[in-house]
This record gives C-alpha cells, structure tokens and sequence, in this order.
C-alpha cells in the first residue's frame, strides 16, 4: 500500500459555516475541504499519494483527457451510522467496477485496497461534512483521467485518480414521490460493443441532448431503448430500471453489455428476494411495457441507484404514446424495497450481507 502525504487545509471552514452551508442539501453542489490524488506514470506505476486540499488541478491543454475523452469515474456514499460513526455500501463493489471501466478505456487499473483507502482517508479528514442520517449522506466521487501532453491516439502514458465528495441529500426536487420519464426512440446511449457497461465521461456526454428533448417535454429523466432494435428497454441516463407486475414479479433489463452493471441493482435483488419477491433479468420491450401499463398488469416500476436510491416512475412520455404507471404516484414494493436497503445503509437494519465497510 502506498504511503499518503497530509497537506491538511490551514484554514479549514468554521463549524458554524459549516453548519449553515450544510443546512439544505441539494446534490453535487456543495464540495468538502480535501480531496486525495495520486498519480500515475507508466514504467513507475502509482506514486505520490496525497490527501491534501479540494483546489484545482494544474492541466496540460494537451492533456489526452481533454481531446479524446479518456477518463472514468465512479459513485458511492459514505452514511452516519446511529453510533455516529460512518460508513460507506459496498466500496469494493465500486473498486472492482472502476477497473473494469479502466479495462474498456485502455487506463491503468488501481488496487481495489488503494481505491478503498483513498475513501477511507477523505472521509476521516472531512468526517464533519457527513450529514446526519435524516438529512443526507457524503457521495463520493473517485475518477482518474489521462494528463499526458500528447495529440496522438493512443492510451495516455500518465493519469491522476482522484477522489472528492459531496454532502447530499435527494437527487430529485423535493416534494417529488414519483418521476417522469421521456422515452428516447431518436438517440441511444450506447452500442453493442461500445462503452455502455463503462461509467466513462463519455456516456454522460451522449446523454445530455436527449436529457435536454425530455426536458423540453417536462420530463425528469430519460429512459433509453437498445441502439440495435430501437425496442428493448435499458436503462435511464443514470439509474438502472425494475418493473413490477402484480403477481410479486420483478424484471430488470438483463446486462448485455450495453447497460450499467449498478451496484444498487444488484443489491435489490438480494434485498427484493428476501421480501418474498422473484427478480428476474430479462428483456422488456416498449410496446409490452405500455401495453402492460395501461391493462394494469404492471404494478410499478422505479428507477434504482445510488444518487436516486429507488425512484418510482409515475408516468411515461414519448414520441408514441404516454402512459401512467399504477396511480401514478409510486407503490408499495418501490417503498418496502427503498425502506429495507435505506435501512441498512444507515444501520437501522442488520448488514446480515457484511455490505457495511467502517470509514
Ligand atoms: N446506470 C447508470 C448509467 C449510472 O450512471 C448509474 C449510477 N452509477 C447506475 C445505472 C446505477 O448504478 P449504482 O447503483 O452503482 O449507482
């Protein structure tokens, strides 16, 4: 493991400012004092590890990062358990998706314990900052990017991880218990054989027009079809999809490549299945699912991950049709599976699955 260089801030924020700053939390606009680096060279490996303060990062504009998009990132949020301590849901779950992204773009993978520890020693320096359990949680963000100065194509030589984190509440407006979706059938979010399952820059990128076209529609999120068929359902620009059916029936999208592997996915089928629910992987097309919907086959349906946690769908708009889920208004299942995965990632619930890592 590498050894961390402290810089800690000289001046770091008053408690009082602290407080007043944290007292409504949107999301990912508020930042803490540090953040950790370390940096990358090819031949030498990982080397200067620092845990210092959240300031800006001196770049080459010929940085490969910033012509051919090489960079990667990752999600997660650390929780302020009911004895005070903190937290965080699966960190390793997060380490091991990290370096299969780093696989898709060509970058170095980091020791899954150094991505762990790199939390580890953020969190500890800014322990203040987790919000208390009923008013939020610290997301955590780790990325690395290529810094090397060169033009050519080619993988970057040199990168820097780095890690900084965010006090949060909801990721939806307030006041919101079910969201719409706007279904794109013009653009897709990703390919066959392309960089889907990657949580790579780029992909966010390719969803911020069609988030835009929902928008413009009064929609919350896009929901986009597989780029083949223009059929299958995939998934949202940032969250996994389930679909409930009255007969206790769970279906989720399958991975097929194109699809985020989402670690609150696959903990809601554990959890789901211990509520008495079948969490199946298999495709669902559009037609079905507005089919479905408007015969009342279809109980609900919620999007799922870690910023949205578990966000009911209560309405459906597209090119060819809108439809209302349920009563529009969200469901039991969404609300049972919400309160028992909330409930043990805020230690109100056993971690009987030793899904809790102590910061
Ligand atoms: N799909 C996409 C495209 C995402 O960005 C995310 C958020 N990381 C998810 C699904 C959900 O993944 P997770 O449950 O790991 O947050």
């Amino acid at each position: 493991m590498l050894d961390f260089t402290t810089h800690p801030l000289s001046a770091p924020m008053s408690a009082e400012d602290r407080t007043a700053a944290m007292a409504t939390l949107g999301f990912g606009t508020l930042f803490t004092d540090h953040m950790v680096t370390i940096r990358y060279t090819e031949g030498q490996g990982w080397h200067d590890a620092v845990l210092g303060p959240r300031q800006p990062i001196p770049l080459d504009p010929a940085a490969a990062v910033l012509h051919y998009a090489q960079e990667i990132f990752e999600g997660l949020k650390a929780y302020r358990l009911p004895d005070g301590s903190v937290a965080s849901f699966r960190p390793e779950a997060n380490a091991t998706r990290f370096n299969e992204s780093a696989t898709r773009l060509a970058m170095p993978h980091l020791p899954e314990d150094l991505f762990v520890e790199s939390i580890r020693k953020l969190v500890a320096a800014d322990v203040d900052w987790v919000p208390d359990a009923d008013k939020g949680s610290l997301y955590l963000r780790p990325f690395m990017f290529a810094t090397e100065a060169f033009l050519g194509v080619r993988p970057a030589k040199e990168y820097i991880f780095c890690v900084i984190a965010s006090p949060v509440g909801g990721y939806f407006k307030s006041g919101k218990s079910a969201v719409t979706l706007w279904v794109s059938h013009d653009y897709v979010r990703a390919v066959p054989g392309g960089t889907g399952a990657a949580k790579c820059g780029g992909n966010y990128a390719a969803s911020l027009q069609p988030q835009s076209v929902g928008i413009e529609h009064g929609c919350d999120q896009v929901l986009f079809l597989d780029a083949v068929e223009r059929k299958w359902v995939e998934e949202l620009g940032g969250m996994n999809v389930m679909f409930v059916f009255g007969d206790g029936t769970i279906i989720t999208p399958p991975l097929n490549g194109s699809i985020l592997p989402g670690v609150t996915r696959d903990s809601l089928r554990t959890v789901a299945g211990e509520a008495g629910y079948t969490v199946k992987e298999q495709p669902y097309s559009f037609d079905q699912w507005m089919e479905d919907a408007k015969s009342g086959k279809l109980r609900e349906a919620f999007a799922c991950g870690t910023a949205a946690v578990i966000t009911p769908i209560g309405e459906v708009r597209s090119a060819r049709g809108d439809f209302v889920i349920g009563n529009g208004d969200g469901g039991e299942v969404a609300r049972t599976l919400r309160e028992a995965l909330v409930g043990i990632q805020l230690g109100r619930k056993p971690d009987t699955h030793g899904w809790m890592t102590r910061l």
